[in-house]
């Protein structure tokens, strides 16, 4: 490991303000995500700048929204949450271990980064860690890569759970950055990764997420999270599902479904929406959202098995969020 400078930040301000000034400082919040990049190497920051000591824990409700504080700690157990979004309690629940959650951010969690195997070692070619050098997974080992959104130059999947739960919840991420401050729906958060699959959110450098706002949508209350993986603890989702549905009279009035584990970013399945929307909500209408989960789907030779396992993961979810019926 590099040696590093260490600044506690005493607001958003200085914080924001001392790491726009280093191209090579980074925030540091819980530390789970980041210090593993710094120890192995994809990361090598100057300067780490603390933002532990910042009064942005706070989760707030009210009729039209709750705001989640960056650093509020372990949201999925709040009562609020639990009780008006449980796709966010579910997902936030599922990720990593009761240790990692214990000490990881909202904010952090949303920029996490890949755990492509390529990308984590450094001794392989990686577009994403070193722009231009190639990428390993696509001539490799690629069971766990994206089936949907990826390129030629990179088909990493972003492995967060709560993204792919606020992508369902129409979420807008509230940031503080050198240019003043900024509200971004969640869906515009992530960038695909095309030619450039190093720039893999839309925050500039210095940029500080402080909170994430989750409106109170009629389709919130009635949602699910599923994942799909390879162990029942402390694995990322080989697939995974958040529904939010809200019915009228047995018919689907609205409804977001995204997808985890498939797609370089939370991945918004609106031919999968549009197969349900204005449908009575029966098996048949179910079935066809499972197909048009995956409209667009390039699988790769390893990861084939991520089609029909998607297909049936968003079945079992609509299934669950309807009572097990
Ligand atoms: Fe790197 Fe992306 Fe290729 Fe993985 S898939 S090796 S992250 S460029």
């Amino acid at each position: 490991m590099r040696p590093f400078a260490y600044t506690r930040a005493h607001s958003v301000a200085m914080a924001v303000e001392t790491v726009a000034a280093d191209p090579a400082a980074r925030f540091l919040a819980g530390g789970t995500e980041l210090l593993n990049l710094v120890r192995e190497g994809q990361e090598a920051p100057n300067r780490l700048v603390d933002i532990g000591a910042l009064p942005l824990t706070e989760v707030r409700a009210d009729a039209r929204r709750v705001r989640i504080g960056a650093l509020a700690p372990l949201v999925h157990e709040h009562p609020e949450i639990r009780r008006r979004f449980p796709v966010l309690a579910e997902a936030g629940g599922s990720a990593a271990s009761p240790q990692v959650r214990n000490m990881a951010t909202p904010g952090g969690n949303l920029l996490q980064r890949t755990r492509c195997a390529y990308y984590r070692e450094v001794r392989f070619p990686c577009n994403r860690r070193v722009p231009g050098s190639g990428c390993a997974a696509l001539s490799g080992v690629h069971r766990n890569n994206a089936i949907l959104g990826g390129s030629e130059h990179c088909i990493a999947v972003h492995p967060s759970d709560l993204a792919v739960a606020l992508t369902a919840l129409d979420a807008v991420v509230r940031t503080r950055g050198p240019a003043g401050e900024r509200a971004i729906p969640i869906e515009e958060l992530y960038l695909l990764p095309g030619d450039q699959p190093h720039r893999e959110t839309a925050l500039a450098h210095g940029e500080l997420i402080t909170a994430i706002d989750v409106p109170a949508t009629a389709f919130a209350a009635r949602s699910h999270y599923l994942k799909v993986r390879d162990r029942a603890s402390f694995a990322f989702a080989l697939v995974s599902v958040a529904v939010a549905l809200e019915l009228r009279d047995g018919v689907v009035h609205d409804v977001r479904i995204a997808l985890g584990g498939v797609a370089p970013r939370p991945w918004r399945a609106r031919a999968a929406e549009h197969a349900l929307r204005g449908r009575r909500f029966d098996d048949t209408a179910r079935a066809a959202a499972g197909r048009a989960a995956t409209e667009g789907a390039t699988p790769r030779e390893h990861n084939g098995f991520k089609v029909p396992l998607t297909e049936r993961a968003v079945l079992r979810a609509l299934s669950e969020v309807d009572g097990g019926r």
